[in-house]
């Protein structure tokens, strides 16, 4: 009789925790630079860091590269959103007229593998709904998510836009309060907060008591998403993973403006309570923010395709890698390959496209195999066939537990 009770409750232990519901949330604060997240006083992004961590992350894509991306807000949401760079989801401004929608947010990655779960999205400028993840548009498969709260900027009765901007803040506010509110009362499985007012203090201000005061007040509204998270976690017994970061940082003469490629506007964050960071993650002191949609995928247990990991510019920062931070530099008809071996097992595939359909049209390119090498050897080299030159190669690097990926376009 104990030996069953034994054996229930082994069982149980394994098949009670994988029934445990997964529930993410990522909270974008606009324009808080590394520096500035470390000056100020933040007690609830610092008890969320505990459990799980404080990581420095880039934004911009990489420095002088093909996939660098303005410092600017919506490019800096839109890494986040789908985890490529301007390059590919091409939005290079606020603007946001001609978005690469073949390039799916995490919200379509989810809805379209998870119909049924719940998706929601609280934010201070509706633009990140309509726009950004584009929703009911022909060209994201008319999304919708379960449940948004947002556009209070455009109700100038409700809000009148007086100059210390203080309107903002009280959308900020109110934005968090229908958060806290919806995570009480049904959780959404997948969630988007976007609080502004620190922007605005920073623009007008720039490194002032006035920023850094809104930087603390963002640091509250989270520690109230937080308690609500914690909540749940112990009423429901509900896993959630948190990631908190931001679009941008600022300039170093001021801390009034961004755009630009200076390591502050570059100096981008993610604190997030997420158990099992890699090594990656721990070691590398620079992650970066198109790391988060791999990360909540891997943790939502949304599947993608081979086609999609062909185009992710970033990797988990949780569990198993293979590989990371790829290098492809082409020289006198080779392509020299470089990487970062994460396993000292295993083998990597080397596949080479010509073709740009995947960004052009949404479907396959044509990959050949150009090699298959034991991941520790982290070098190959590509000979190329000069009969059938190209002025653009796309580089997939495919191992056992992720995939990374470089493009060459022929200056
Ligand atoms: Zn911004």
């Amino acid at each position: 009789m104990k030996r069953i009770i034994l054996i229930v409750a082994f069982f149980c232990s394994v098949a009670c925790a994988s029934a445990q519901k997964k529930k993410a949330i990522f909270i974008i604060i606009d324009g808080v630079s590394k520096d500035v997240l470390e000056k100020v006083s933040t007690p609830n992004l610092d008890a969320i860091a505990k459990e799980g961590g404080l990581l420095s992350a880039y934004q911009g894509g990489e420095l002088n590269e093909y996939n660098q991306t303005p410092t600017i807000s919506a490019p800096g949401y839109d890494n986040v959103l789908t985890g490529v760079w301007f390059n590919k989801h091409n939005v290079p401004d606020n603007s946001i007229k001609n978005p690469n929608y073949h390039y799916p947010t995490i919200f379509r990655l989810f809805e379209d593998q998870f119909p049924k779960k719940k998706t929601a999205i609280f934010s201070s400028w509706e633009d990140n709904r309509t726009k950004l993840i584009g929703e009911g548009l022909e060209q994201t498969g008319k999304i919708l998510l379960d449940h948004h709260f947002d556009g209070l900027e455009l109700d100038t009765v409700k809000y009148p836009h007086d100059e210390s901007r203080k309107f903002m803040s009280a959308i900020d506010q109110a934005v968090t309060d229908d958060a806290v509110r919806s995570i009480r009362e049904t959780a959404p499985d997948l969630s988007w907060i976007y609080l502004e007012f620190t922007d605005d203090m920073g623009h007008m201000y720039g490194d002032s008591e006035q920023y850094y005061d809104a930087v603390k007040l963002a640091d509250r509204q989270v520690g109230q998403v937080w308690a609500a998270i914690r909540e749940r976690k112990e009423k429901y017994n509900e896993d959630w993973l948190i990631m908190v970061t931001t679009d941008h940082g600022r300039d170093l003469e001021t801390g009034k403006d961004h755009g630009g490629q200076s390591e502050r506007e570059r100096a981008a964050w993610i604190v997030t309570n997420a158990s099992g960071l890699n090594d990656y993650a721990r070691e590398s002191n620079q992650v970066s923010v198109v790391d988060i949609l791999p990360t909540i995928a891997r943790f939502l247990k949304v599947k993608l395709s081979s086609d999609r990991q062909r185009e992710l510019d970033g990797v988990a920062i949780t569990g198993k890698l293979s590989l990371t931070k790829p290098v492809a530099t082409m020289v006198d008809g080779k392509i020299n390959l470089s990487w970062l071996p994460a396993e000292k097992e295993g083998r990597v595939k080397i596949w080479v496209s010509t073709t740009n359909n995947y960004k052009e049209t949404g479907k396959s390119d044509k990959y050949s195999l150009a090699g298959v090498v034991p991941v520790k050897d982290g070098k190959f080299t590509i000979e190329l066939d000069p009969n059938t030159s190209s002025d653009f190669y796309k580089i997939v690097l495919e191992g056992k537990y992720n995939t990374v990926n470089r493009w060459i376009a022929a200056k």
